[in-house]
């Protein structure tokens, strides 16, 4: 049994068929943000990703490329996805492959299993599927055609024809689990958030749902059916379950039974494959359901969906080449309501870049630090006194760090980080109504002066642990110039206010220096 001590969230895994996009990125930065929040909360987090690399698309891709499936997904796993981590700082516990032989051999055990319990039966399936989403649609999924496909039904997402396929499949007794995952909506309202989402999955598992065709006989790319090798498992069916195979399912039981279940951070466009048909095959194994299913929005530019095939596609490191990767992660996060559909553009990037990361936070730790150098020869002060001013500032620090950590727990990023910017905006305003230059000048100051510039270490102490999932490589240049012992990603979150000070402060180096360039 799942003994859930553990904080276990993941991404979806990607497609291999293409290289990654600033969509992709967005939802490995917001999975990976929880994460390290909950690292940092003293808990077991544990953040898993990897790609998913069957199916028909990767083969027709990998034909057309003259190479081998298994070459092609070799090869941009290694030249694009696992980069991609890198790019935006992902500090991801593990990487599953679906080609990887601890994914083959424990997805089918489980599919053994369910065939064994009679959830798995023969039958014949005809319909329109369509090779971009690898997916059966139904007619009402269709849309008509336009330019070359006008007079077709074409794949409202991928706008091209569908084909209609008759097969003899297996197919998974979905259509038995509607009532129980109508009781799994009720019972709990935070299994699939945020609440549009959950509208959205109830209303249609109350349409009645159908049986699951869950293998392919027309190709061979993808984990043979245990009792039949003429078929090739569903690639979704496949795919969903790296997030147990990954976490030990089948062959490591004590390190499953840590672990699962799972929070699961995926796109709205993939909701009912994680909302729907994941916690049915779960159901039907008599394995616990995830813990939740957390469906984000839309990246938007110019008002349309982020995908390479709309060619709005912004490759992540065109972004972080200037702005490096803290401030996407930062921007993502901040600049859009995780859960919500959000805009992205250069302009509300450099905007915030410059005002909120360099005016706001960046130009407040140097210019704190510099005045420590200054005035104090870089000895952090042991302050006596405090006035009201300087135990308002304590006030916030501790107000913010719990308004945060409340705000994780809802997965809400952006209001996290809403409300630690409440501690950078009242210390700007403290630090300008305090005056610590002109206490400077006046000996008689000399206790007022190293009040001031203790609260305002401390308060940058605070925000560096605080930002330290979001901004990791600043605040640990942060933490290091305040002479905070060991690494900041090591100090709880939870308490980041209660933090004092260390010895002395040493040099920073500008944390989000000017950008000249103009880009876009
Ligand atoms: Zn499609």
């Amino acid at each position: 049994m799942s003994d859930g001590s553990s904080f276990y969230i993941t991404t979806p895994i990607f497609y291999v068929n293409d290289v990654p996009h600033i969509g992709h990125a967005y939802t490995e930065v917001a999975a990976d943000v929880l994460a390290r929040w909950h690292r940092q909360s003293g808990e077991d987090a544990w953040l898993l990703t990897g790609t998913d690399e069957h199916g028909q698309k990767i083969l027709r891709t990998a034909t057309a490329n003259g190479v081998t499936p298994k070459e092609w997904a070799d090869r941009l796993v290694e030249t694009a996805w696992k980069p991609l981590l890198k790019t935006v700082d992902i500090r991801n516990d593990d990487f599953i492959r679906t080609t990887d032989v601890r994914h083959e051999v424990n997805a089918q055990k489980f599919l053994q299993h369910l065939y064994d319990s009679g959830h798995i039966y023969t039958g014949e399936y005809e319909g329109f599927y369509c090779v971009g989403c690898e997916e059966y649609k139904q007619p009402s999924d269709l849309i008509d055609g336009v330019g070359e496909y006008a007079g077709q039904q074409v794949c409202a997402i991928h706008s091209i024809p569908c084909e209609l396929l008759h097969e003899k499949n297996y197919f998974f007794r979905m259509s038995t689990f509607a009532d129980q995952l109508l009781a799994l909506y009720e019972e709990n309202p935070n299994f699939v958030q945020p609440a549009s989402a959950r509208n959205e999955v109830i209303s249609f598992v109350k349409q009645g749902l159908s049986d699951l065709s869950i293998s392919r006989s027309s190709f061979d790319w993808g984990i043979k059916v245990p009792w039949d090798d003429s078929h090739v498992v569903y690639v979704w069916f496949d795919a969903l379950l790296n997030y147990i195979t990954a976490a030990g399912y089948g062959h490591d039981d004590e390190k499953f039974s840590r672990l699962w279940p799972a929070t699961h951070v995926v796109g709205k466009d993939i909701l009912r494959f994680h909302a729907v048909i994941w916690p049915a095959m779960l159901l039907a194994a008599g394995i616990e359901v995830p813990r939740q299913v957390f469906g984000h929005g839309w990246l938007l530019v110019g008002g349309e969906k982020m995908s390479k095939s709309k060619l709005t596609g912004i490759a992540p490191n065109q972004i972080t080449d200037t702005f490096g990767s803290d401030a996407f992660r930062y921007y993502f996060m901040r600049a859009i309501s995780f859960g919500q559909d959000g805009s992205f553009s250069w302009e509300d990037l450099s905007a915030r870049y410059q005002s909120e990361l360099a005016n706001g936070f960046g130009n407040l730790a140097s210019r704190v630090i510099a005045m420590v150098v200054r005035y104090c020869d870089g000895e952090i002060p042991v302050a006596g006194d405090f006035s009201e001013a300087d135990e308002l500032i304590r006030g916030t620090e501790k107000r913010v760090t719990d308004a945060a950590t409340l705000a994780i727990g809802h997965l809400a990023i952006h209001d996290a980080i809403a409300a630690i910017w409440e501690l950078v905006d009242e210390l700007n305003g403290y630090i300008t109504a305090q005056e610590p230059w002109s206490l400077a000048k006046d000996p008689a100051d000399r206790d007022r002066l190293e009040a001031v510039l203790v609260t305002a270490v401390r308060g940058l102490g605070t925000l560096a642990v605080l930002l330290s999932p979001v901004v990791p490589q600043a605040t640990a240049k942060l933490w290091t110039a305040l002479g905070g012992i060991g690494l900041v990603t090591d100090q709880r979150i939870d308490r980041a206010w209660e933090w004092t000070g260390g010895p002395r402060v040493s040099p920073l180096e500008a944390l989000f220096p000017r950008i000249e360039a103009t880009v876009g």
